[in-house]
């Protein structure tokens, strides 16, 4: 036996899952598991990436200025307030390592992100999970949850698998509803797919306890670059700072994500192309009779008869080329996540499943 342990919590940590992204002797696989951009890399991105490639000699700047004064013009927010990281999780993990440690509860829901009860692990915090409501999140379930030891709420809105958004009044009542020294963290990754919502960006502006996540690996196409950032009260932020190592970001990652939210064009034609093929995909799946919720994010959450109904369909989709999602992991073993494609991807995805259901 070694005298060498690990940290409390370390060993509850279960390994990350990725989802898969080959079929063995295909190489026309669709890979509609991991909420990717069917668009691609914008240009600009690209084109900033070459410029900087020649650079990367040079330590990148520490401030990240250029990149939150971007971000900070686009969104209207105050770049002093906002801190960037390598993809949303970093910032995620400053602050539940700031706030919580050994003895300190973070409340995370039913069917929130993965990630959560493994951050709040690593700080040797409890996680606390709380149901949900009909795949939806219930305020005043999260409420009744909260003790003496919360230290924070980790929230996805709109959800991850499920889709689903909680209205700006239910989210105004959760921030209402929770004590001062209770951080809200709205982890608002697929906000921009969500046509009207801000994010949460007004109740970070406003409340000393509310921080929003971001990142640019969702519509902004740059999940393989890893830059996400944080907006929230400039206290709580002066305080993720001093978590975050000086050369976090690489001038490849700023030069790119500043090019890409800065690209209002993308952004529209992203949005648009996300609005008709969901609304597609969501019309098919019901007429094959599968359930699924009304999704504001850029996927679908499908639900089968029962598991096994569900691993049907997913070998069904296999044989025709296509990756999606099991989300038995996130208390759905009926369900299939199915990220939204392009005009052509959403096509073969119907038809797989249409030829499925017709037992072909
Ligand atoms: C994809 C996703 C993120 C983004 O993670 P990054 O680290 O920015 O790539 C954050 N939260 C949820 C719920 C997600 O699905």
């Amino acid at each position: 036996m070694t005298l060498i342990t690990p940290q409390p919590g370390i060993m509850e940590i279960a390994l990350y899952q990725g989802g898969k992204s080959k079929i063995a002797g295909r190489d026309d696989v669709l890979k509609l598991s991991s909420n990717e951009n069917p668009l691609g890399v914008p240009p600009g991105a690209q084109a900033a990436i070459v410029a900087a490639a020649g650079q990367v000699h040079l330590y990148p700047s520490t401030d990240h200025a250029a990149l939150r004064g971007a971000i900070g013009a686009v969104h209207g927010l105050d770049p002093e307030r906002i801190i960037c990281g390598v993809g949303s999780d970093e910032v995620l993990q400053f602050v539940t390592q700031a706030y919580a440690g050994p003895g300190d509860e973070i409340i995370h829901t039913e069917h929130g992100f993965s990630m959560y009860p493994v951050l709040t692990h690593m700080t040797g915090a409890t996680p606390v999970r709380v149901p949900e409501a009909g795949r939806r999140v219930d305020v005043d379930a999260i409420l009744d949850a909260v003790t003496a030891r919360t230290r924070m709420v980790l929230l996805t809105n709109p959800g991850n698998p499920t889709g689903t958004l909680l209205a700006d009044e239910e989210l105004l009542r959760l921030a209402d509803g929770l004590p001062e020294r209770v951080i809200l963290v709205i982890d608002a990754a697929y906000a921009e797919f969500a046509e009207g919502y801000d994010g949460g960006a007004a109740l970070a502006t406003e409340r000393p306890n509310v921080l929003m996540t971001r990142t640019f690996s969702k519509i902004y196409g740059l999940g393989g670059l890893r830059v996400g950032w944080g907006y929230g009260p400039q206290e709580m932020i002066d305080v993720l700072r001093r978590l975050r190592q000086p050369f976090n970001l690489s001038e490849l990652q700023m030069a790119a994500a500043e090019a890409a939210v800065r690209d209002a064009d993308w952004l529209r034609d992203c949005v648009a192309l996300n609005r008709d093929q969901r609304a597609r995909l969501t019309g098919a799946l019901r007429q094959l009779g599968l359930a699924c919720d009304d999704s504001e994010t850029n996927f679908v959450l499908a639900r089968f008869a029962d598991a096994a109904e569900a691993e049907a369909a997913d070998r069904a989709l296999q044989a025709a080329g296509i990756l999606v999602r099991g989300v038995g992991g996130y208390g759905f073993p009926e369900g299939l996540r199915i990220t939204v494609g392009d005009a052509d991807q959403t096509g073969r995805v119907i038809a797989a499943l249409s030829r499925w259901r017709e037992g072909g």
